[in-house]
């Protein structure tokens, strides 16, 4: 490939440094099993994604579905403030013009600044999926590239299975990308479709093309040997100037390259600046905003914006933690808008006042086709008094809830400051049906922050029951409440929970 082709990037060294973050949760991510977006939502993530400040926005592929097709005629609604919306598509058919592809036609037709085409770069493709000659694949490539162009698109050229392409036949390998920069592609991206590419093999290959390359040369990973970062980022050691990824890591089979966690990586250990200024601190509720959207489990353990991703368990640690929390975290988490978090033991909690004991409940579900309908009754001690309260509500828990709140009002008014924002069910065990057990997950919140309690028991009431009268009393201590009486110590069974500090 000849240098200043007219794809060549050209101009001044820092503008070379700058790592394109292009997403591509919207179509790649989006063949994630589970992940159903509504065009709305489709919408709603492209604009939390051009709030973060990501360079590319891929909208979708809309030579294959009308949603797609319906998201590009939308996405005007929304007001871009940083992104570029990019349209897929692949090459034009073989052994038809250009002009006559319903598919190219679809691309035009988004009206996107960027059109990313995808072609085969792995001859058994060539040979066996496309089943067409290697000539004709190249003309492909060629034709489709210049007809983009030729509309004033700018060109991504998405080189499919590029790494065992060049792995089989470098030469052709090689040829396809030489065909879509002639033809002006501006950009030509490396693509491991299969996943199966290691760090130092990604790496090599990268800084092999990139020496000669005369485009931007860019990486588009998947995640099927759990490398889909770590190739990332050292293809940007490499030489690659854009990065494809999705959102948390959405797409199918075991995903696409996370690109929250490769706009971390790049940002805060290889010194690249990618985002907007001050937009790194978004990472976290970005990520947790897109799970929602997508009405996915926002996974606890995803590095950087995960809600354990800092978490460490306290006792031994907890004092060398408040002294010094860099000892223990590999970043800062404020930098990605996370927090450090300590999970508070036995030991810790254990001499906790008790606010208010539990003599007995008694629960009545009603279920009939109007309604379903649950009523609480409560008997607790508080002191030396006894409280019996009545709650009504849509489930059990809800009833129990309130009946807890309505016993225990008039003792600690700080109660009314404290709400129940998420209430999550989990058997630990779903193959002894009879025995299962479980694990009951509720959250609670003030005005500062939140707190998770947890509840296990094999009956779900109970474990309900336990989760509740702890996020009670631990607000409780949030608040400053004073107990009834004397200080008794008793344990509470606080053994399971997790706050955010
Ligand atoms: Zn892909």
């Amino acid at each position: 490939m000849s240098a200043g082709g007219p794809g060549g990037l050209g101009g001044a060294e820092e503008q070379l440094s700058k790592v394109e973050i292009y997403d591509t949760t919207l179509r790649d991510g989006s063949q994630q099993v589970g992940l159903d977006l509504t065009v709305a939502d489709k919408l709603r993530v492209a604009a939390a994604l051009d709030a973060l400040g990501v360079d590319v926005v891929e909208g979708g592929w809309p030579g294959s579905n009308p949603k797609d097709a319906e998201f590009f005629a939308r996405a005007g609604e929304l007001e871009w403030k940083n992104a570029q919306l990019a349209a897929f598509g692949a090459t034009r058919l073989p052994r038809r013009g250009v002009d006559d592809d319903a598919n190219l036609a679809a691309l035009l037709a988004a009206g996107t600044p960027i059109v990313t085409l995808v072609g085969k770069a792995w001859t058994l493709h060539v040979d066996e999926a496309l089943r067409t000659t290697r000539e004709e694949n190249l003309a492909m490539v060629a034709d489709s590239v210049a007809y983009m162009t030729a509309a004033g698109r700018r060109v991504v050229f998405d080189a499919e299975h590029f790494f065992d392409g060049y792995r089989a036949d470098r030469g052709y390998a090689l040829a396809v990308l030489d065909a879509a920069v002639a033809a002006g592609a501006d950009t030509l991206v490396l693509c491991d479709t299969n996943g199966g590419t290691l760090p130092d093999d990604a790496a090599r290959i990268v800084a092999q093309v990139a020496a000669s390359a005369a485009a931007r040369v860019g990486v588009h990973f998947h995640n099927d040997s759990a490398c889909a970062v770590a190739n990332s980022v050292m293809a940007v050691s490499g030489g690659a100037l854009h990065v494809q990824g999705a959102a948390n890591g959405y797409g199918e089979r075991c995903g696409n390259a996370d690109l929250f966690a490769i706009i971390a990586g790049l940002e805060l250990k290889r010194g690249h600046e990618l985002l907007p200024p001050g937009r790194l601190a978004e990472l976290a509720s970005t990520a947790r905003t897109i799970a929602e959207f997508a009405n996915l489990p926002f996974e606890a353990r995803q590095p950087y914006v995960g809600s354990s991703a800092f978490a460490t368990k306290a006792g031994l640690h907890a004092s060398a933690i408040a002294r010094r929390p860099d000892a223990y975290a590999h970043v800062d988490p404020g930098a990605v808008g996370n927090r450090q978090h300590v999970l508070l033991v036995r030991k810790i909690v254990g001499a906790l006042p008790e606010w208010f004991s539990l003599d007995s409940y008694r629960l009545m579900i009603e279920r009939s086709a109007a309604e379903d309908r649950s009523e609480a009754i409560v008997r607790l001690r508080v002191g030396d008094e006894r409280v019996v309260a009545v709650g009504e509500g849509v489930g059990p828990v809800h009833a129990l809830d309130q009946a807890l709140r309505r016993g225990l009002s008039g003792f600690y008014p700080a109660l009314s400051g404290i709400h129940l924002v998420d209430y999550k069910v989990r058997i630990l065990d779903g193959r002894a049906a009879t025995s299962a057990v479980t694990r009951v997950m509720l959250t609670s919140a003030d005005s500062v922050g939140e707190w998770t309690t947890v509840g296990v028991s094999d009956d779900i009431v109970t474990a309900s029951w336990e989760a509740l009268a702890d996020g009670v009393a631990y607000g409780l201590l949030r608040a400053g409440a004073e107990p009834p009486g004397a200080q008794q110590d008793v344990p509470l069974h606080l053994d399971n929970l997790t706050e955010k500090v």
